[in-house]
């Protein structure tokens, strides 16, 4: 599969948590003195214009609205408005007994994604739901700045070609609901993402 904006095929699709000291605050986590790393398949991708169809095991599934980072086949740094869709309450249920977070963040259409553009950081981000805004933020309060993340992953784990990375989201994350348009938008327009929640 070939993103939008992005001249090779997608590899790995790699998510950092608690980016933004506001985020991690509002769902009560400690703000971490290492990213924290989790990956979703291939086949969580979702593009602009589609649908998700939330899983029938979680009442409350996210929204995360999220710059996507990944290098062009002439290494040159692309951006994208993406949603980390995250079933918050499997999540919860995850982390209270210690086990991996794949169940809660790697389903199906759980990583979509806007249009890969040039970078151009700091860039604006935000999320609207129905038309009314929920998310708003600036990747300037990022923790770890973009370059710094994917120098930390690929030194850590290797990132490969095609390889993109969710970095993080600001506060203001709540659930979606049946029938709901979403809205994100990245660098005032530059990435825009619009998609529908299924009716259940
Ligand atoms: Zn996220």
């Amino acid at each position: 599969m070939i993103l939008p904006g992005l001249d090779v095929p997608l590899g790995a699709i790699w998510c950092v948590g608690r980016n933004y000291a506001a985020h991690a605050r509002e769902l009560g986590n400690e703000v971490p003195s290492e990213p924290v790393v989790f990956l979703k398949p291939a086949g969580a991708a979702l593009l602009s214009g589609g649908t998700l169809r939330p899983p029938a095991d979680s009442a409350r599934v996210d929204h995360e609205v999220e710059l996507v980072a990944a290098r062009a086949a002439d290494g040159s740094l692309r951006m994208a408005v993406g949603i980390d869709f995250t079933a918050r309450d499997v999540q919860d249920r995850l982390k209270a007994k210690g086990l991996p977070w794949t169940l809660a963040k790697a389903r199906r259409g759980f990583a979509a994604f806007g249009p890969f553009v040039p970078a151009r950081l700091p860039a604006e981000l935000s999320l609207s739901v129905n038309g009314a805004v929920r998310q708003r933020g600036t990747t300037a309060d990022m923790l770890w700045p973009v370059e710094r993340l994917i120098a930390y992953l690929d030194e850590t784990f290797g990132l490969g070609s095609g390889d993109v990375v969710f970095t993080g989201t600001p506060p203001g994350v709540g659930p979606v609901a049946p029938g709901d348009r979403l809205e994100a938008s990245l660098g005032g327009g530059l990435s825009r993402l619009s998609l529908r929640v299924a009716e259940r």
